[in-house]
């Protein structure tokens, strides 16, 4: 038992949301709070590059493997790890705005440039008779990851089934266009709890 609320859990060591996003993008722009608010997030959880690292294998993004690796190598570059955490986030900014029709002229040329850039760092490689396109192994991978991922995303027929919480801001995929709420288990909970406390006043 660690006392946490259903909808967070600990991952070696570190407090993550569970994803609820149906897609690895979406539930990357769910890594802050209350984006319905329009200012800082009340709570943040990619709080350290580190964090982030442990978020892409708990999402299934990158291996455990090649984050026990990266974890390694943030040692001995805190500049470039500071760096890399503000790009992250700053992407995540930009990547909302986007996905939910808001973006700038400057915040869509953000993301894309970001987006541009990952895709020309792949790689095709072959392995056995197969060829797939690779993302070499450093601290930038997997922000690149991300954004190749962001980028299939909003050229795709899915972007039409993005949805955004009413609640709290946060965006899943509906394709069957029946879910209202990021979570019955917060979201949803929250407002039944509401509207029972509206019919009994
Ligand atoms: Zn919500």
């Amino acid at each position: 038992m660690t006392g946490l609320p259903s909808h967070l859990e600990l991952v070696q060591g570190v407090v993550l949301p569970k994803p609820v996003g149906a897609h690895p993008v979406l539930d990357f722009v769910n890594t802050r709070s209350e984006w319905t608010n329009g200012g800082p997030a009340r709570t943040e959880w990619l709080t350290s590059y580190e964090a982030f690292l442990i978020w892409n294998s708990y999402i299934g993004l990158l291996s455990p493997a090649t984050v026990f690796r990266l974890i390694e190598q943030t040692g001995s570059s805190p500049t470039e790890v500071t760096r890399r955490l503000q790009a992250t986030l700053d992407f995540r900014v930009d990547l909302y705005d986007v996905l939910t029709g808001q973006a700038t002229e400057s915040t869509f040329e953000a993301a894309a440039r970001l987006i541009e850039k990952a895709s020309g760092r792949r790689r095709l490689v072959r392995t056995d008779d197969e060829l797939t396109w690779e993302l070499r192994e450093d601290l930038a991978l997997p922000l690149h990851n991300l954004a190749l991922l962001a980028g299939e995303l909003l050229t795709s027929p899915s972007r039409d089934h993005v949805r955004t919480c009413p609640s709290c801001g946060w965006l899943f995929l509906d394709p069957r266009g029946r879910r209202r709420w990021c979570s019955m288990a917060t979201c949803g909970n929250r407002a039944k709890v509401r509207a029972h406390a509206a019919r009994v006043r």
